[in-house]
């Protein structure tokens, strides 16, 4: 695609700007000469029509949710409702400053503190805070509370958080940042806890666990029961990486399984949306216990009126500025409203019968190594077709040339070339079943004519990219002489 730098010609303009009514001269004076511009800026000299044919053309090259069909496992990628934005949108939301009177913003904070009413429902636990800007950033603040929560009694010397292989990654990575140390312990055979693996890890430094239920295999850990016995007989304290709510949302609940505090994702479960699409928001949820820990100030009602409370001693303090990414919390909010508590279930069954339907649909063209009924994803091996040479990153590239965002590979690690696949509720049958063709396709397409699909992309703007120095040396910004 040429630059829009690249285009144009000296002298083209797309606007006529009126003459200056301040002599030259008097502005020249006004400004020390230091801060003068000498040379005419090096940009491009387009007409309208060639600057929104760049920047729509550049709006299409981009994949999006609402372009089509986005099963990247973990990430719950469903649609993501208008209507949302538009209450989003309203001035009484998008209009206000976080350093006004209380009194005169009484709609907002009753929202918020509605909203902690409803998640600590579906959750089963007790408070919310709305104020981490995403998932990982709920992580930190619950390992900060748990942190807190042994030091408050004296028992700072619980240090160790076990964490199992198959957790996302930014699990160990939140563990890290709070001062905690990680130990890792291995899934069963059953690709959950391995309660000997954890009974061995029980002991006075425990501060707790860190689980994803159901896993990132997608497989419920229907050990949890005995999980949380175990650990909090131990003295430690159970953290949920809910990012995946999706799939025991008013069916399970995360505080009857024996969890302390959760993190819920509403950028994901609850609709609002991500990836590029607009910040996250990753409330952070808890048990009684943990209540005077959480993030201050916390939303309260008093005599029908909603304040901001500070008096908080034991809190962990502020983790994000102001009261965290408000608009996202209204989109969920009315995410939340629109679907009511039969509506909400219903997003559960669904996206858990779509995973189901296109596990056994897949698992005869695909390794399937963990052959079990799945929550709302799972996660196939692309093994079979390593063998004729052929990569899951292959896979993936191929399905861009039929017009699929792949889903997650090589994740999570323990499964070797994983293909993670998350359809989500929102996705017809009729989508699902010409995925299904597209996967069975590749899957012939590798057998038969292997170098089709290592050779993928065919037909996408940019071929395979340079991951690695895309990371370490990211060119984000045009500039003439680079
Ligand atoms: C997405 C996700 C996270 C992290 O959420 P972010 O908002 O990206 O920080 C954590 N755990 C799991 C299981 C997830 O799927």
């Amino acid at each position: 695609m040429e630059l829009i730098f690249e285009q144009g010609a000296p002298g083209r303009t797309g606007i006529r700007l009126p003459a200056a009514d301040v002599p030259e001269k008097e502005i020249e004076q006004m400004i020390p000469p230091k801060y003068l511009r000498l040379d005419p800026p090096r940009l491009p000299e387009v007409s309208e029509v060639e600057a929104v044919r760049h920047f729509v053309g550049l709006s299409q090259l981009n994949y999006g949710v609402d372009t089509g069909f986005y099963p990247l496992g973990s990430c719950t990628m469903k649609y993501n409702p208008k209507v949302n934005e538009e209450i989003a949108n309203l001035n009484g939301f998008r209009g206000v400053h976080p350093y006004q009177n209380e009194d005169t913003v009484q709609g907002c904070l009753e929202l918020l503190y509605q909203m902690d009413r409803y998640l600590s429902e579906i959750t089963g636990m007790v408070k919310f805070s709305m104020q981490p800007a995403a998932g990982a950033q709920g992580e930190l603040s619950g390992l900060m509370m748990i942190k807190a929560y042994h030091e408050n009694r004296g028992e700072g010397h619980r240090t160790r958080i076990i964490v199992p292989d198959s957790s996302h990654g930014t699990n160990p990575a939140s563990a890290q940042m709070a001062g905690l140390e990680i130990v890792e312990i291995k899934s069963s055979q059953s690709g959950r806890i391995d309660l000997d693996e954890l009974k061995k890890n029980l002991d006075g430094r425990l501060a707790g666990i860190m689980l994803t239920n159901p896993n990132t295999l997608g497989l419920f850990e229907s050990d949890i029961r005995k999980v949380a016995d175990l650990v909090h007989q131990a003295g430690g304290l159970l953290y949920n990486d809910g990012a995946n709510a999706n799939a025991i949302l008013g069916i399970a609940t995360p505080g009857a399984m024996g969890f302390d505090v959760i993190h819920l994702n509403l950028h994901k479960s609850f609709a609002a949306p991500h990836g590029g699409g607009g910040p996250g928001s990753g409330p952070v949820g808890v048990k009684e216990h943990l209540v005077p820990f959480l993030p201050k100030p916390v939303v309260e009602l008093k005599e029908g009126r909603y304040y901001l409370d500070y008096d908080r001693p034991l809190s962990i303090g502020r983790v994000k500025a102001f009261y965290g990414n408000f608009g996202v919390v209204v989109k969920a909010y009315a995410y939340i409203r629109a679907m009511g508590p039969e509506g909400l279930r219903r997003v559960t069954e669904d996206a858990v019968l779509n995973a189901n339907y296109l596990m056994q649909r897949l698992k005869g063209y695909y390794e399937l190594p963990y052959n079990q009924v799945c929550k709302h994803e799972f996660v196939l091996s692309g093994s079979r077709q390593k063998e004729k040479g052929v990569s899951t990153e292959d896979i993936a590239k191929r399905l861009l040339d039929y017009g699929y965002h792949p889903p997650t590979i090589y994740f999570p690690l323990i499964v070797k070339e994983a293909l993670m696949i998350e359809p989500t509720e929102t996705e017809s049958l009729e989508t699902l079943d010409e995925f299904i063709e597209t996967m069975i396709k590749i899957a012939r397409e590798a057998a038969q004519e292997p170098e089709t699909v290592i050779k993928a992309p065919h037909t996408t703007v940019v071929g395979r990219l340079d991951g690695v120095k895309a990371a370490r040396k990211p060119v984000l910004r045009w500039k003439p002489d680079a």
